[in-house]
């Protein structure tokens, strides 16, 4: 393979330059205009110094823009590193000097990180430019160039000499350690995801995608890249509807949408306001979610709600690059405790459930899950040391020399000879010696029909306590559920040991950059009894 991510939009750009690639907000921008504007940046990228191989930060808000930076700065050969902007400019300063990027591209209508970043930060040679329709109103910086510079370079395709085993990105995950980690994804690891789902999806130029991920998250490099592969068109949907359920509705409606792939607590909360009527969304084809446990009901909700579209569960970290395997229902379950597998490896990769020792485990057995294959990080962006840690071989398998990345995930093949994910072990505790998957508590609330979203957590109470069990509850519109009745409710499903000693109700579950529910935070809820949304 030796395709690279830039050149996807490059057949859609010859052969219908009018047709819109990224339409957000009102704005659209064409196959066109998007080649074209990348073209320019990358001459001016090149101009103003820019080495192959060098990284450059991105730190815009989702905007068609950001997707034009991060074309522009693949075709001057070099990586580009999406920031949040919206995280504090004191870890923005740590991912900036982890990737040594001596350039950000910046945009939107608050610098304030910005100004933050280079106020408190070494100056050294950090330079900015201005890819943004908003004026730049940033105090400490002036920008190397602005947009509107673009206008005035031509507008030619590069020559490149990268190829695709170059790193095209780095996206940084929250570290234990307190420092995130770059993980380097490389141009054939996104080809080779985006080949798969093109062929597995039958996705095509008449496709109307959603954009839901935040550009840092790995889940939105399938949005844009497989988008442009197939020449279709790229909905990018403003983060601000995460929390307005009626509008994001709305917007799937109106923008006439075809595939929605997100993480699932978005669909969770349409669901718990029931917002989509019987066959609503009649243009929806495929309904994709990945990143975390999609409880059941809220799935049947939706599997009722649109029985026209397909539902498809994809699992993988952002290490082994968007999913490595994929399980499409092939009816709506009938019991909401049903558990969904993870189902089967995408093409090119292999699913493993090892043991202690890395042997492979029987099939029913829990193990650890680990990933083979295509989608494999090259690794840990300079850290050696956490790449060695994370990705290994086992000298137990046919195959000793080939690299496995440890997931940190339970697992087991079922009788249906599919993947089956099973919770982290970090969330498997030991409460007055019983072992207690949280999982499994939160399937029980799940099961509760007034219950409209829940997460379980465990904390060190101290002393005599031991690790307590804490649950957090938003209740449905409309009910009164209380701690006791929910406890009684509780009692029917689980054993005594595993119901929560300590219960809070919230309007909303606190979620993390990604849109996962933020347990961390809910764990420091419950050890200060303080909680400010
Ligand atoms: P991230 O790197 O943020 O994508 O997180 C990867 C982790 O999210 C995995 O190791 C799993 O723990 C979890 N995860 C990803 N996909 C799924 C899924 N479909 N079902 C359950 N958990 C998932």
């Amino acid at each position: 393979m030796n395709e690279l991510l830039q050149h996807l939009p490059a057949d859609a750009a010859q052969r219908r330059p009018d047709e819109p690639a990224l339409v957000m907000g009102g704005r659209r921008l064409t196959y066109g205009e998007l080649e074209s504007a990348s073209n320019r940046l990358a001459f001016l990228l090149r101009a103003h110094g820019l080495h192959r191989g060098d990284r450059v930060a991105v730190l815009m808000p989702k905007s068609p823009e950001a997707v034009v930076s991060f074309l522009g700065i693949l075709k001057a050969d070099c990586t580009y590193v999406p920031v949040d902007p919206a995280s504090p400019p004191a870890r923005v300063a740590k991912i900036i000097a982890s990737c040594q990027s001596r350039w950000i591209l910046a945009g939107g209508k608050d610098p304030s990180t910005l100004d933050k970043l280079i106020e408190d930060g070494p100056r050294g040679p950090l330079r900015i430019a201005w890819i943004s329709p908003e004026p730049c109103l940033g105090k400490t910086f002036v920008p190397a160039f602005g947009i509107d510079d673009l206008e005035l370079c031509p507008d030619g395709p590069h020559p490149c000499r990268n190829t695709s085993d170059y790193p095209a990105h780095i996206l940084f995950t929250s570290g234990s350690t307190g420092t995130p980690k770059g993980v380097v994804i490389t141009h054939a690891n996104v080809l080779h995801f985006v080949e798969w789902a093109m062929r597995y999806f039958k996705m095509g130029p008449s496709d109307r995608n959603s954009g839901h991920s935040p550009l840092h998250f790995d889940l939105s490099t399938f949005d844009i890249y497989g988008t442009l592969a197939t020449g279709a068109q790229l909905h990018m949907v403003p983060p601000e509807l995460n929390f307005l359920p009626n509008k994001l509705a709305e917007f799937i409606r109106s923008s006439e949408l075809t595939q929605w792939f997100s993480a699932p607590s978005v669909l969770n909360l349409m669901a718990k306001f029931d917002v989509a009527r019987p066959g609503d969304f009649p243009t929806l084809k495929r309904l994709l979610w990945c990143g975390e446990v999609f409880p059941t009901p809220a799935l049947i909700h939706w599997m009722k709600r649109l029985p026209h579209a397909k539902f498809t569960n994809l699992y993988g970290p952002t290490e082994a690059t968007i999913a490595s395997s994929y399980y499409t229902l092939p009816h709506c379950p009938q019991n909401e405790r049903a558990a969904i597998p993870i189902g089967s490896a995408c093409a090119g990769e292999a699913l493993l459930v090892l043991d202690d020792d890395l042997r492979p485990t029987p099939p029913g057995q829990t193990g650890w899950l680990y990933i083979r294959g295509v989608g494999l990080s090259p690794g840990y962006w300079q850290d050696p040391e956490k790449t060695a840690a994370a990705f290994v071989s086992s000298p137990h398998l046919p195959d000793p020399a080939a690299r496995l990345y440890k997931t940190g995930d339970l697992a087991k093949i079922g009788d249906d000879g599919l993947f089956y994910y099973l919770g982290r072990a970090d969330s498997q505790i030991k409460c007055r010696g019983h072992r207690i998957e949280l999982g499994e508590i939160e399937a029980a609330m799940n099961a509760v029909a007034q219950v409209r979203e829940c997460a379980v957590v465990a904390i060190d109470a101290g002393g005599l306590e031991g690790t307590m069990i804490c649950c957090a509850y938003v209740p449905a519109a409309g009910s009164s559920l209380t701690p006791v009745a929910l406890r009684e409710t509780l009692r029917a499903a689980l054993p005594a040991y595993m119901l929560p000693a300590r219960w809070k109700a919230f309007d909303g579950l606190p979620q993390n950059a990604n849109g996962k529910t933020d347990r961390k935070k809910l764990k420091e809820v419950f050890e200060t009894g303080r909680y400010e949304p």
